[in-house]
């Protein structure tokens, strides 16, 4: 979300008459996009942030902006930690940038963090990064507040973006040559169109015959919120992907029920049943939290039973860190000791690295359908792209390019990559 979002902020810059920069160190205006989803992830702004310190001490005129989800619901924590910082601006807020940067010469310490409910950026263009895949956000914010989150803190309350206008941006990416498009949304599955009485199934339905020869993919779905209907009309229509981001967080009823998620373990389960009987094939991914508060050590175990149950291709694993503002914070210890939590994460890790690879394995011998994203990293000799199950895979490229849709066959695999031949 936060590249997708500085699309429309450099849409917005370039429209207010600014030119991006090659490279940060001839910029005259430097803008961190933050995110405060994770503490790693604010611990990293920290460290940009201190390496800035002493540009802006030696170039006076430098101008330094905070943008997104950390100066939303720490404001004061920017200012005092970075007094240097000459403003912050919210995720509602980016329509007001290039004034606020041109004010920022004469005023100091800019805040621009209301919340806007009806904010969805319509009308921006956003100015793409790649051109093979882009990113588009069909909806902002959640109503979910499950326990561990900022995100209702730092994006508010959901709102959808039309049914008409979302078709006619992927008809255009589709009309500029993108061959994929993700559809985002904090929780995708709510996406709504009161007008027009539509849920996310109809939106993933038109959006699919609109672009008959885009991938689309989708990003990220509540459990609780995946219906049956959905499901369907993904196996229904080859361009939609089989691959379904479901976050779980822990396998234990009870931490789901302290995490407020809103289903218990067997209802989770229930679902990922559903899913394979329409779509046997369908890759599943998921986050998992290791050592939320008060986890015992049973819980823990049933997080890998299920884990075990499921047989995730890949998952986002963390360990629990408390977020400053969220139901947890308030009211739930923090008490499961860090050495603890981190052994639960890399047990958690190993099993996920295990059965990766054996799924990976699994694939070795058969032709599967990829879209050639980019050169591999390795080697201008080898490609690097996806299959619509979302597995990477780096293949001898032959006669291809980034951008083909090609097939290739499997001939190796570790817990990460496929590797390959293209074969037509
Ligand atoms: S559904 Fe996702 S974004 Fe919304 S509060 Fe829960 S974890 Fe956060």
């Amino acid at each position: 979300m936060n590249l997708a979002d500085s699309e429309i902020v450099t849409a917005i810059l370039t429209d207010g008459g600014f030119v991006r920069a090659g490279d940060e160190a001839s910029a005259d205006v430097v803008l961190l996009n933050s995110c405060a989803v994770r503490e790693n992830a604010e611990e990293r702004l920290g460290n940009i942030l201190t390496q800035l310190k002493g540009r802006k001490r030696r170039q006076r005129e430098l101008v330094v902006g905070v943008l997104g989800c950390v100066p939303q619901f720490e404001r004061e924590r920017v200012f005092s930690d970075f007094p240097f910082v000459d403003f912050i601006v919210g995720p509602d807020n980016y329509r007001e940038l290039a004034g606020i940067i041109e004010n920022s010469r004469e005023q100091k310490r800019l805040a621009s963090l209301d919340y806007d409910q009806q904010e969805t950026y319509a009308g921006i263009d956003p100015v793409r990064t790649g051109s093979i895949s882009a990113f588009l956000p069909v909806m902002r914010g959640c109503n979910n507040y499950c326990a561990f989150c900022v995100v209702p803190v730092t994006r508010g309350r959901e709102r959808s973006v039309g049914y008409e206008r979302v078709l006619a941006e992927v008809a255009a990416l589709a009309a500029s040559g993108f061959r994929e498009v993700t559809l985002l949304g904090q929780n995708v599955n709510s996406w709504r169109d009161a007008e027009k009485s539509l849920d996310f199934a109809g939106l993933l339905d038109g959006v699919s015959q609109a672009a008959p020869s885009m991938r689309i993919r989708f990003t990220t779905s509540h459990p609780k919120d995946i219906s049956e209907a959905l499901v369907k009309v993904i196996a229904a229509r080859p361009n939609l992907c089989n691959h379904i981001h479901l976050p779980v967080q822990s396998g234990s009823s009870r931490m789901l029920d302290l995490m407020k998620r809103g289903h218990t373990r067997e209802e989770y389960l229930d679902r990922i049943a559903m899913i394979r009987r329409h779509i046997p094939d369908a890759a599943i991914t998921t986050d998992l939290i290791a050592g939320f508060c008060t986890e015992t050590e049973e819980e823990h175990r049933e997080t890998l039973s299920l884990m075990e149950a499921v047989g995730y291709d890949t998952a986002f694993m963390f360990h629990y860190s408390v977020r400053p503002g969220t139901w947890a914070a308030r009211n739930l210890p923090d008490d499961v000791p860090e050495a603890l939590k981190k052994r639960r994460l890399q047990e958690i890790i190993e099993l996920q690295n295990a059965m990766s690879r054996e799924i990976y394995r699994r694939e070795i011998g058969k032709t599967v359908e990829v879209l050639a994203e980019a050169e591999s990293r390795r080697s201008s000799l080898q490609l690097m792209g996806r299959t619509k199950t979302n597995r990477a895979v780096v293949f001898s490229r032959g006669e291809f390019n980034a951008g083909d849709t090609l097939l290739v066959k499997i001939t190796g695999a570790t817990s990460a990559t496929l590797t390959g031949e293209a074969v037509s």
